[in-house]
């Protein structure tokens, strides 16, 4: 795959990139070491000044860093400017808390009396340098979410960012560097994945974190395997979405629309799977598939655009091989199912669709629809709908939408994804923890399980 900005709106290409050499990535690598070496011992008051002062240049470039990003990879503008904004809010609050949330731990003396020591304490140290091979689909997001703790932890950063957003990687190097982060602490590497195995490999970098398919998060996790390093996986999700007969219908279809169409359908987290009691499966149907008719597919730069075009012309193949499956299985297409007519010359855009009758044969069943399509089923109680919730390889998040407490106390307990959430869509906040179960990933980011991961818990026992 080239480096290169390829317009989604268009396929016209704006920019391409010669990778690094063999010779420039030894420097970087080497670079990243000497920069740990200095870096781990800064205080956390010194990394906060950093992050802050990073977060402050972020939300002064976001409207033109929003238009790069849609550039690059088609979100609606307005979408990109909230994505930075996001990004803003995590780096200030890991700058406020990372303090507190990685504070030297004293157990209690009872607990440790019989250890021998006079007293003992666990400090959470920085791993080192930590390569972080990253997506498209939130391409300043899944890098800040990764790198806020990261730095803040005393770690130093590598990204290997997706071939087809280069400007925002090149963009968060330069944001680092102009923040006043000594040189090395966080680089950008523009390499294709071909040569990730070799600095997986490199004893300098310690651990790796990947946020992208399955297929890449387990090629980077055996690589990791085989040379002993840690890895944090954040991969697919196919995320259920149940409504149950006392939810306010109208307003779980409502929000059922952006939870699907989110990044132009394109969020791991985003709703995929629509599963609804027979009672209120009409009600909820109507309003659905209303809501995605209304929804305006087009240029992304334009403010009024609710869909952009998918990523790629391989991505929109790709959605378009499940929903043909699908088709000719059986299914029926309650609305979209094509490319829009007036833009199918254009770009790589695909039409808002829903798609109901599908039955477990179908791929579209079982695999993650990376676009805005919708799959609905109807279940007859809530044995059924969870059923159909965990029958999926994923285990990313899920959705219910019920007034009854005891309805969320059964799904909180047999949703085999890895968060919950109730009248209301998935969504990240750096204070709660992310990440999924099955072969969605393992490991979490955000929160103080995030900024825990790439560090060497110690025990320090004294005598
Ligand atoms: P992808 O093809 O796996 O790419 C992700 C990153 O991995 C890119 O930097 C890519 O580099 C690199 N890569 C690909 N194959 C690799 C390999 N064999 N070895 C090392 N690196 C490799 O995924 P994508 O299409 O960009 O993103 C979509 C997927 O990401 C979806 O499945 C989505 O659900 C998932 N995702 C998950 C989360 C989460 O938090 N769980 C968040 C967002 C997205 P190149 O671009 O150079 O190929």
């Amino acid at each position: 795959m080239p480096i290169a900005t390829v317009n989604p709106a268009n396929g016209e290409t704006l920019k391409t990139y010669e990778a690094l050499s063999p010779e420039e990535i030894e420097r970087r690598l080497a670079l990243a070491a000497r920069a740990f070496d200095s870096y781990r011992t800064t205080t956390f008051f010194d990394r906060a000044r950093l992050l802050q002062r990073a977060a402050d240049l972020l939300e002064a470039d976001a409207p033109d860093i929003a238009r790069v990003m849609t550039t690059e990879m088609g979100k609606p503008v307005a979408a990109a400017r909230a994505e930075a904004l996001k990004c803003v809010k995590t780096m200030r609050w890991y700058a406020e808390h990372a303090a507190r949330l990685l504070a030297d731990e004293h157990p209690a003396e009872s607990d440790v009396k019989d250890s021998g020591a006079a007293r003992a304490h666990v400090r959470y140290r920085p791993l080192g340098p930590v390569l972080a091979v990253m997506p498209w689909n939130f391409p300043l997001w899944q890098v800040v979410r990764f790198a806020a703790p990261a730095l803040m932890a005393g770690n130093v950063g590598l990204l290997k960012h997706a071939s087809n957003v280069p400007q925002t990687a090149l963009y968060l190097e330069d944001l680092f560097r102009r923040a006043g982060y000594p040189e090395g602490c966080f680089q950008t590497l523009l390499i294709g994945s071909g040569a990730v195995e070799g600095i997986l490999r490199d004893e300098r970098v310690v651990a790796a974190t990947l946020t992208g398919s399955e297929p890449a998060g387990r090629s980077v996790a055996s690589i990791a395997g085989d040379e002993v390093k840690k890895t944090v996986l954040e991969l697919g999700g196919s995320d259920p979405y149940v409504v149950l007969p006392s939810a306010d219908v109208a307003k779980a279809a409502k929000t059922a629309v952006t939870a699907r169409v989110q990044n132009n359908g394109q969020s791991c987290i985003a709703a995929k799977r629509f599963i609804v009691h027979e009672s209120v499966f009409e009600e909820f149907r109507e309003a659905f598939v209303a809501g995605m008719r209304e929804l305006r597919v087009g240029d992304p730069l334009d403010e009024d655009t609710d869909v952009g075009p998918l990523s790629s012309e391989q991505g929109r193949s790709d959605l378009e091989e499940l929903v043909d499956d699908a088709v000719e299985s059986g299914a029926t297409v309650l609305c979209g199912g094509q490319r829009p007519k007036d833009l199918a010359d254009r770009g790589w855009f695909y039409e808002p669709t829903v798609i109901a009758d599908v039955t477990p044969e179908m791929r579209i069943h079982l695999e993650e629809t990376f676009g805005p399509v919708a799959t609905l089923y109807r279940v007859a109680d809530l044995d059924e709908a969870i059923a159909v919730a965990n029958d999926t390889p994923f285990g990313l998040s899920s959705n219910l939408w019920t007034g009854d407490e005891g309805e969320i106390e059964r799904f909180a307990r047999d949703s085999q994804a890895g968060g919950v959430f109730v009248n209301g869509m998935t969504a990240s906040h750096p204070a709660l923890p992310f990440g999924g179960a099955k072969r969605s990933g393992y490991g979490r980011e955000l929160s103080d399980h995030g900024i825990k991961e790439f560090c060497n818990i110690t025990t320090v026992w004294i005598g």
